[in-house]
């Protein structure tokens, strides 16, 4: 055979070895859109280029990812693994794998510089997307030159497919695989969705708190509880759909709507409009929430119509017990009112009591007083007057003349000191029982001035210098004559025995048409300030008396008659230095003639 038949015959060869080799693509691709496993795809593209014209062996290697190393996966024939991984050994030491791998193409390589044997090897590389996930060994018995070049190519656009179509059958098994756990887990997620779900719907039924779920966006009421639907009285299908203000009262929602927090924990008093048209108070909550697009509102609410009525019987029972406090502390006010007023009159009936007690033991007090006054008041001049008059009777006849007048005078003294007594004493008595009259008579006051002053003088045997002096001449007047010599004898006795024998006594007269001024004046031992004021009690002396006589009568005779003269009396007197007592009493005087 001539070189030119020679090259005939191989066109013809190859020219149906290409048949045969598109026809085993094609085979392929359709094999590739079944896709039972991965096998069947390394098994039909080997046996693709199995189909290559003088092909006497074949061996397919894929590269994992997560392996750097070839694996043997298929060969053709079979059971030919030892001999094929010993070429790939010498193939990969010879470095011609690594160039294959390198430039990503297909090369040819003769056996001859591998193990000295006939024929060539086709190195070909499987490429995926990204990189190289296989090898292909083509063991034929044509010399690498005779391969004809545009198979090397077909082997190269084919070795492509077959590694786009491994990379994709393993990234579809990943996808599947992915595709099946997110199955899974969706299917975990649906079941736990409806389990909570479910748990949700139990509470949102159990709650005892209606509630109303509202969509704003469509102004209908989307869900409703069964506490919500007893406290309205109707079927959950019956109020789903229905604005929430058919039941209960309106609240502006555009402001909750448009607020930024998402939910509003205010509660408040609201009202229920229930399906028989009745109003039950509630304290209500609203609550916004969103969910994706979607604003719901939330209205949540509790019958505490019962609360209210307590607490408004609780107000109206406070108030009535308020105003029975009222009441009673007004009651209680007059009460006390009435105490206060009874222990006031108690207190003035006390001191009423206590007063008359006091009068009651002032007057024992008097009737002991005056008894031991007058016990020693009668006694001491009629002791004098017994023991004067004994001396006389008994002894006259060795007695002189002037001794027996000394008793004589002693026993008429005694007898002034006890007539002025008595009188004073008969006019207390009279005045007490009221039987004491005025008399009025004209008599001469200076005269009787005299007379009292010389009836001490001479009388009563006291040696004292009276000086009288009188404004006007004439001294006769019209008056008690017998009230006014008792004031003026008290006053002058007083005056007497309560000063020193050599010191004056000056009384002054001062007449004016309707009165009479006395005033007399001595230089004896005074009365103490802070005893002024009692000097006119009953019995009353004061503490400078020391032994001189005296009853405490005489000033209240005086101040008494005074009284019941219209006159009046006043007093100053300085301890140590004297006293003027000065009286004023009315009178009838006709001659006003003044020296
Ligand atoms: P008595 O009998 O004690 O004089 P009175 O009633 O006349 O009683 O006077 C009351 C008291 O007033 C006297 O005890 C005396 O202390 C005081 N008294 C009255 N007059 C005088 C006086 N002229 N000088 C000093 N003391 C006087």
């Amino acid at each position: 055979m001539t070189n030119h038949d020679s090259n005939i015959m191989n066109d013809r060869n190859n020219e149906y070895s290409l048949n045969e080799f598109l026809r085993a693509i094609h085979r392929f691709t359709d094999v590739r859109q079944v896709r039972k496993n991965i096998f069947d795809i390394y098994s039909e593209g080997l046996y693709v280029f199995n189909e290559l014209p003088g092909t006497i062996k074949s061996a397919l290697f894929t590269i994992m990812d997560e392996l750097p190393d070839f694996e043997l996966k298929l060969t053709k024939p079979e059971n030919i693994e030892n001999e094929i991984i010993s070429y790939y050994d010498k193939l990969l030491n010879s470095g011609h794998i690594g160039i294959s791998l390198n430039s990503a193409t297909v090369i040819n390589v003769s056996l001859k510089n591998i193990d000295n044997s006939q024929g060539s090897v086709l190195i070909i590389p499987l490429k995926k997307s990204r990189g190289i996930n296989g090898i292909i060994l083509v063991f034929h018995s044509n010399e690498s030159d005779d391969l004809a070049q545009y198979l090397i190519r077909l082997c190269n656009v084919f070795s492509n497919l077959l590694g786009s179509s491994i990379e994709n059958y393993h990234i579809l098994n990943q996808l599947e695989q992915s595709k099946a756990i997110l199955e899974q887990r969706i299917a975990t997620r649906t079941i736990d969705l409806a389990q909570s779900r479910r748990e949700l719907k139990a509470v949102f039924d159990s709650v005892l708190t209606g509630v109303l779920v509202f969509d704003v966006s469509i102004n209908k009421i989307v869900r409703v509880n069964p506490s919500a639907c007893k406290l309205i009285g109707l079927q959950d299908s019956e109020i789903v759909g229905r604005s929430v203000f058919e039941f209960l009262s309106f609240v502006d929602y555009t402001k909750i709507v448009e607020s930024n927090g998402t939910t509003e924990n205010k509660y408040y008093d609201s009202e229920l409009l229930d399906a028989s048209g009745k109003k039950v108070e509630v304290l209500r909550n609203t609550i916004k929430i969103r969910l994706s697009n979607r604003t719901l509102i939330t209205e949540s609410f509790v019958d505490i119509s019962k609360i209210r009525a307590a607490e408004r019987a609780l107000t109206e029972t406070n108030h009535i017990l308020e105003s029975k406090v009222e009441e009673r502390t007004g009651d209680l006010h007059s009460i006390v009112k009435k105490l206060k007023q009874e222990i006031i009159e108690r207190e003035k009936v006390e001191s009423e009591l206590r007063k008359m007690y006091n009068q009651q033991k002032e007057l024992g007090d008097m009737k002991t007083r005056f008894v031991s006054m007058v016990s020693h008041e009668f006694r001491t001049p009629l002791t004098l007057i017994k023991s004067s008059a004994q001396m006389v009777s008994r002894f006259e006849s060795k007695l002189s003349e002037s001794d027996k007048s000394f008793y004589l005078e002693r026993i008429v003294r005694s007898v002034d000191n006890l007539t002025d007594l008595i009188e004073n004493v008969i006019f207390f008595g009279r005045n007490e029982s009221g039987k004491i009259e005025m008399k009025i008579s004209e008599f001469d006051i200076k005269n009787m001035l005299f007379l009292i002053a010389g009836d001490f003088k001479s009388g009563r045997n006291v040696n004292r210098n009276f000086i009288i002096s009188c404004n006007t001449v004439s001294s006769n007047i019209k008056a008690d004559k017998s009230l006014i010599h008792l004031i003026l004898t008290n006053l002058i006795s007083n005056a007497v025995k309560y000063s020193e024998e050599d010191t004056e006594i000056e009384i002054n007269i001062i007449l004016e048409t309707n009165r009479l001024t006395v005033s007399i004046k001595d230089y004896g031992i005074g009365i103490p300030e802070t005893e002024k004021p009692r000097i006119f009690d009953l019995f009353y002396r004061a503490g400078n008396v020391d032994s001189v006589g005296g009853t405490g009568l005489g000033l209240t005779v005086v101040k008494d008659t005074l009284d019941k003269l219209g006159g009046t009396i006043d007093i100053h007197s300085a301890t140590g230095e004297g006293t003027i007592i000065r009286v004023r009493i009315p009178i009838s005087y006709n001659n006003p003639e003044i020296i």
